[in-house]
């Protein structure tokens, strides 16, 4: 089954949702196609307590590897879209009604 994806420019909310997705331990993160393994990468996670070398940064341009500037214009669609937004809609908007709006 091929992975359905989407490619930048992303929206503010699925930049949001992409660096929330990074953070969090269930699912591996996006990493640098890069030399991630090299001495300016391990000393950038060791600097930021990252939970992996080459940890990608989600922007509207798509992800950005802050040691080398490794590009990547894709992510798999759910991550944008998937449970962490809902799950920051119920927390903007505690009131039962919210997601009934959608
Ligand atoms: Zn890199």
């Amino acid at each position: 089954m091929a992975a359905r994806t989407t490619k930048s420019p992303w929206t503010p909310e699925r930049v949001t949702a992409l660096n929330k997705r990074q953070k969090n331990p269930s699912w591996h993160p996006y990493t640098c196609g890069g030399n991630r393994c090299d001495a300016a990468h391990v000393q950038h996670a060791e600097q930021h307590n990252d939970r992996d070398y080459g940890v990608l940064v989600a922007t509207p341009n798509g992800w950005v590897c802050p040691v080398c500037g490794y590009r990547q214009d894709w992510a798999h669609t759910a991550d944008t879209t998937g449970e962490f937004r809902q799950w920051d809609a119920r927390v903007a908007d505690p009131s039962p009604s919210a997601g009934e709006r959608e």
